[in-house]
């Protein structure tokens, strides 16, 4: 089994060569705007995008990739991912990894750091792991993690020197703790992000700082559980966050199961449910139906119904919001929980152009000063997925890949397919 293992490993992780490999034939979704371009031909060198055209000139090494009736669009991005720990069991990191690409992932952004995650970031940028390009956020502030104000500040200098690329905020920081982990992040020129601090209000986040905001905390006050938002109050919202220029991090679909609103039995037939091992998934069950007896069913109907009229009035004006989908808590699946969140977002009232924006463009304008990639343009990040239909029609055919490419390394869909039979045959043999 070990050296099966090991030998599906050397299968999958060439290392990036100077190979020249071309789409031809295909629709292209650039995605600088809603069009589509047809019977192109897409030329990948060295890792990236050296040109798009009807033309091209192809050299004759080149590996050739038939895309007749297909479409390309720019890998996806995942921007809110639970990294496992570099010891956990099972090859949980591995499988996580792969999960995403399989499943057209070609960036994650890590927000619970552990110790020895940046290696394994390093490596995936070297093209040494099957994984796809990784940002991560250090071990995160919290009321567990941070006794002081002073404890607040020596972290982030700390993290800043590590080399971790953000700072993840989550509960239970008192005010001054927050200030002094701000006010040191913005001395450092380190960016952080995460949960709102009860402590905390959305105004002076915004004021120290607080670039992005995961799960939209500060949007659903305590008024936002008892009844609908008023449209006044959601115009006000959706105002402010535009002006302060913050980024948005629904994780919707996660919430919708938190709030156990989308129901057990729709949750336990996922078929991406064989990826986890069946206790993992009975322990999930029982939590669903602890919780039902906990949260008032009529809390969790506005909760989730003034979420979705937040996120339509925040796309309504502009807001940058960014798909997270909190992969690895319950019922989460890495990578195949992309197209969960897509449907919630589609829930939300978001158009189908919009959504794969929120996946695209707007986590590469995000990370536009370290990073290329985002959209289909010469010079970008050849991180590309091929689909068998266009997701612009219905986002649903985000699912169908015919295979993905990250940092212009090619995964065909055996190839992918190999490496989730692996993970699979390992909890359902
Ligand atoms: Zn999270």
């Amino acid at each position: 089994m070990r050296l099966l293992r090991i030998l599906i490993c050397l299968l999958l992780a060439v290392p990036a060569v100077a190979e020249t490999i071309v789409f031809r034939n295909v629709s292209v979704l650039p995605m600088t705007s809603p069009r589509v371009l047809e019977k192109q031909s897409v030329v990948v060198r060295d890792g990236r995008i050296l040109s798009i055209s009807t033309t091209p000139a192809i050299p004759k090494d080149a590996t050739v990739i038939d895309g007749t009736g297909k479409f390309l669009i720019p890998g996806l991005a995942d921007m809110h991912v639970h990294i496992p720990a570099v010891d956990a069991k099972a090859d949980l990191m591995s499988d996580t990894l792969l999960m995403l690409l399989a499943n057209g992932v070609t960036t994650a952004r890590g927000m619970f750091g552990f110790p020895g995650q940046l290696a394994i970031r390093d490596k995936a940028k070297k093209g040494e792991l099957d994984s796809p390009t990784l940002y991560l956020a250090g071990p995160v502030f919290s009321n567990t993690t941070i006794a002081s104000a002073a404890e607040a500040a020596d972290r982030v200098r700390r993290q800043k020197k590590e080399g971790w690329d953000l700072l993840k905020v989550h509960n239970g920081l008192t005010r001054e703790q927050y200030d002094a982990m701000a006010k040191t992040a913005k001395e450092v020129g380190m960016r952080f992000g995460g949960h709102l601090p009860s402590s905390v209000d959305l105004k002076h986040a915004i004021e120290m700082g607080h670039e992005t905001f995961e799960h939209m905390e500060g949007f659903i006050d305590a008024e936002a559980v008892k009844a609908p938002i008023s449209d006044q109050k959601l115009a006000a919202l959706a105002k402010q966050a535009k002006d302060a220029g913050i980024w948005i991090v629904p994780t919707e679909a996660m919430v919708e199961i938190v709030y156990d609103v989308t129901p057990l039995e729709t949750l336990t037939k996922y078929p991406e449910l064989k990826y986890s091992p069946q206790a993992a998934v009975d322990t999930w069950s029982k939590r669903y139906n602890e919780r039902l007896t906990q949260i008032p069913r009529s809390m969790a109907a506005f909760v989730v119904g003034n979420r979705r009229r937040v996120i339509r009035a925040l796309q309504d004006s502009g807001v940058k919001i960014m798909l997270g989908t909190d992969a690895l808590q319950e019922f989460v699946e890495p990578g195949f929980s992309v197209l969960r969140e897509m449907e919630s977002l589609r829930a939300a009232g978001l158009t189908p152009y919009e959504i794969l924006r929120s996946a695209t463009v707007t986590p590469g304008e995000y990370f536009a000063k370290q990073d290329s990639f985002g959209t289909i343009e010469t010079g970008k990040r050849a991180d590309l997925v091929l689909l068998d239909g266009n997701p612009l029609d219905d986002i649903a055919n985000i699912a169908k890949i015919s295979g993905v490419m990250a940092r212009g390394h090619w995964y065909s869909r055996e190839q992918l397919d190999i490496g989730l039979k692996r993970v699979t045959d390992k909890y359902r043999m």
